[in-house]
């Protein structure tokens, strides 16, 4: 499905406009009309002479008192809908705030309704980038949420729903977002499956294969297919997991598949080095997300989750936004097969 801007140009009315993103667009503007004006600055010096601390109010020190664990019991049929978790995540729809570190930038990230994804898409809008999403039809409310975040922060919002586990499905999504985007230039393999269960005896050959399927071949037939389209300079990240340094004995599938996938990034990032394409991991430890309440944990688990971490809470998905455009931006050029752990203070990676 495609977009459906309100402007023919594909930028939506910002009408939903906390101050944030106007308050960018006028320090964008300042530093532009300075230049443009014949100061003849380094961009660093011009921001610097533009005033960017008036038009950049503090940020809160603390974050806001996140839930933390005992949790209510809770069960949905995969995969989900972050607007009927209890209680809902945090994408950082109201807080995070953009500083035109992705202007112009066209991003595709997959599972892009709900979760990390989410917290990807919402942060990139901001920072100034065109971003298409894919996720499952089932999860149609959630993406339109995520949709109209990316069209309030003025940008434009390509949905693409479908099915990773087709190889032909995933050449399609990659050609599809980079013609509706003009291009490609960040890519993110984050959609995965997570079932818990208790023993190897547990595990059908048809759960492992959709495990692996999702978290790994969809993986290489979108990175193979964007690898041919992405410039110099583009950012691959896939969302790994503590699980491949740290597995759970109930996840030995989803934890074999995040295992391969760090082993994936490095290789691939040493592969792509001369094209100039950087390649990187984030690797989550527990976020609070439909994955968990989908079958990914156990519902005694769901109730203490997060409590092992030495921050005793889950994190919350727009906790690991800043780690997703750190990567995709170019500040982060000499940073490529690495793995950028977001996990509450535990040790891994
Ligand atoms: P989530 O449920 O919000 O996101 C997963 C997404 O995967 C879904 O929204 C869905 O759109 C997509 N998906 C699954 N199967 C698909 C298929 N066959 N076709 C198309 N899309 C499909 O949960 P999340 O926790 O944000 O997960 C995002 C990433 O974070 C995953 O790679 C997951 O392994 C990783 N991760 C999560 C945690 C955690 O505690 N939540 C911890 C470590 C890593
Ligand atoms: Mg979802």
């Amino acid at each position: 499905m495609d977009s459906q801007n309100d402007k023919p140009d594909g930028k939506a009315d910002n009408k939903a406009d906390d101050g944030v993103q106007s308050s960018r667009r006028r320090f964008v503007g300042t530093v532009a009309a300075g230049i443009a004006g014949g100061a003849a600055l380094a961009p660093g010096l011009a921001q610097a002479q533009a005033g960017a601390p008036a038009t950049n109010p503090p940020r809160p020190l603390t974050p806001p008192p996140y839930p933390k664990p005992p949790f209510q019991r809770q069960k949905q049929e995969w995969p989900g809908l972050a607007s009927k978790m209890t209680p809902r995540p945090d994408h950082g729809e109201t807080t995070y705030r953009g500083s035109g570190r992705l202007t112009g930038r066209r991003a595709l990230i997959t599972g892009g309704d709900s979760g990390m994804g989410r917290a990807a898409a919402i942060a990139y809008a901001r920072e100034g980038a065109d971003v298409a999403i894919n996720y499952l039809p089932a999860e149609e409310p959630d993406a339109r949420e995520v949709a109209d975040l990316i069209r309030q922060a003025g940008r434009k919002a390509v949905l693409i729903p479908g099915d990773l586990r087709d190889e032909n499905f995933c050449k399609r999504l990659v050609a599809d977002a980079a013609r509706q985007l003009g291009g490609l230039d960040i890519l993110v393999s984050n959609a995965a499956r997570q079932q818990s269960l208790p023993s190897i005896l547990d595990l059908s050959t048809a759960e492992m294969d959709q495990t692996f399927k999702t978290n790994l071949y969809a993986m290489f037939w979108i990175v193979k297919a964007a690898v041919p389209l992405m410039p110099q300079g583009s950012s691959i990240i896939v969302t790994a997991s503590v699980q491949a340094y740290d597995p759970s004995p109930n996840l030995l599938a989803y934890a074999s598949t995040k295992a391969a996938q760090v082993a994936f990034v490095k290789a691939l990032a040493k592969q792509l080095a001369e094209k100039g394409i950087r390649v990187n991991a984030v690797a989550p430890g527990p976020i609070w997300t439909p994955l968990q309440v989908t079958g990914g944990q156990t519902q005694e688990g769901l109730e203490k989750f997060g409590s092992d971490s030495p921050l005793k809470r889950p994190g919350q998905p727009g906790e690991l936004a800043g780690a997703y455009v750190n990567l995709a931006s170019s500040e982060s050029s000499y940073t490529t097969g690495q793995v950028y752990g977001v996990t509450g203070g535990a040790g891994f990676p």
